[in-house]
């Protein structure tokens, strides 16, 4: 492991994966650019597991995943945070927006969540109607002794903007296109929103790279950072890779797990088709990460998520290169 990022540079990047099982092509591909951004740039590396959820994230793919970084030939600095343990840190922060009158419970079912007056985004994706925002501490109290609610932060009528590293610059007003979004489950499990961005400040990460599926995630990660006195990291968000009929990769793809993966391809025949694919090389060659970091650049990587056709090599083909 190398020295902590702070005495050398101001960069510092992380790895956030979900332990939910073996890791597949698309983390890897996102966990290689986010490592090349930072080390590219001299910065430091961090880890950090998102167990959150107890239900899908078992001790051993913890384990597993960093295993598995390692075997690619990515490193990070000090050790890694496990999102299980810090319980009482994302308390703190809840505290923090309840205390400026944020937060309030939501007691509404799926079926209710889903219900036909909910304002729906050009996506599809159906906003949450702010139904439990205005109850009565009467009726809060009713519906406290039905169910345990889950707990919403309000959101305000504003504009999130910032310039992301790779998609340039993105804008969404928080209330039309996001909604009061949850903060805490109802069975006491601290959502991911919150875990991360009080996360990202106790590790100090300045730069965050992760997959262009959570763009729409920063203006919200960003907003709660500046209600929460917290610093904001710049955002790098990759393309994903889809696969050749256009899908996204999902865990479903069992022959991109790293586990069959590492069946048919040493880590440098891996690493060297992913940085072709991001543009870093100008034609195949096993390659290192290490090696790689003179070739990195932000402006050198695609935009779109896309279907590349080195990701046919990584399909069930044999390794003939
Ligand atoms: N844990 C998330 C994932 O593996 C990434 C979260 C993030 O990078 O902010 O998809």
């Amino acid at each position: 492991m190398s020295a902590p990022a702070a005495s050398v540079s101001p960069v510092r990047g992380r790895f956030a994966p979900s332990p939910s099982g073996r890791m597949h092509l698309g983390n890897l591909w996102s966990c290689l650019l986010a490592w090349l951004a930072a080390r590219s740039a001299g910065g430091g590396m961090v880890l950090r597991l998102e167990n959150l959820d107890p239900d899908r994230c078992r001790p051993e793919f913890c384990d597993q995943v960093m295993r598995d970084l390692e075997w690619l030939g990515l490193d990070w600095d000090g050790q890694p945070i496990y999102q299980s343990r810090r319980t009482e840190a994302y308390a703190a922060a809840f505290r923090a927006l309840e205390d400026q009158g944020l937060v309030y419970p939501c007691f509404c079912t799926r079926a209710q969540r889903l219900a036909a007056s909910a304002p729906h985004r050009s996506d599809g994706v159906v906003l949450y109607s702010g139904r439990c925002r205005h109850l009565t501490p009467a009726e809060r109290e009713t519906l406290s002794a039905q169910r345990a609610p889950a707990w919403r932060v309000q959101v305000p009528e504003e504009t999130v903007s910032f310039r992301d590293q790779i998609q340039g610059d993105y804008a969404q007003n928080l209330a039309a296109e996001c909604g009061d979004f949850i903060l805490r489950r109802s069975d006491g499990v601290y959502a991911y929103q919150l875990a991360v961005v009080v996360d990202d400040a106790f590790q100090g990460v300045t730069q965050v790279v992760r997959g262009s599926d959570l763009l729409d995630s920063a203006p919200r990660q960003l907003w709660l950072q500046s209600k929460l006195g917290l610093p904001h990291p710049e955002y790098g968000h990759v393309p994903l890779l889809l696969s050749p009929d256009g899908r996204r990769l999902a865990k479903r793809d069992r022959d991109l797990e790293l586990s069959q993966l590492k069946e048919r391809f040493t880590a440098p025949q891996l690493v060297g088709r992913l940085a072709l694919a991001a543009g870093l090389l100008p034609e195949y060659a096993p390659v290192t990460p290490q090696e790689l970091l003179p070739h990195f650049a932000w402006d050198k990587l695609p935009r779109q998520d896309f279907v590349n056709e080195h990701i046919y090599y990584f399909r069930n083909t044999q390794n003939h290169w």
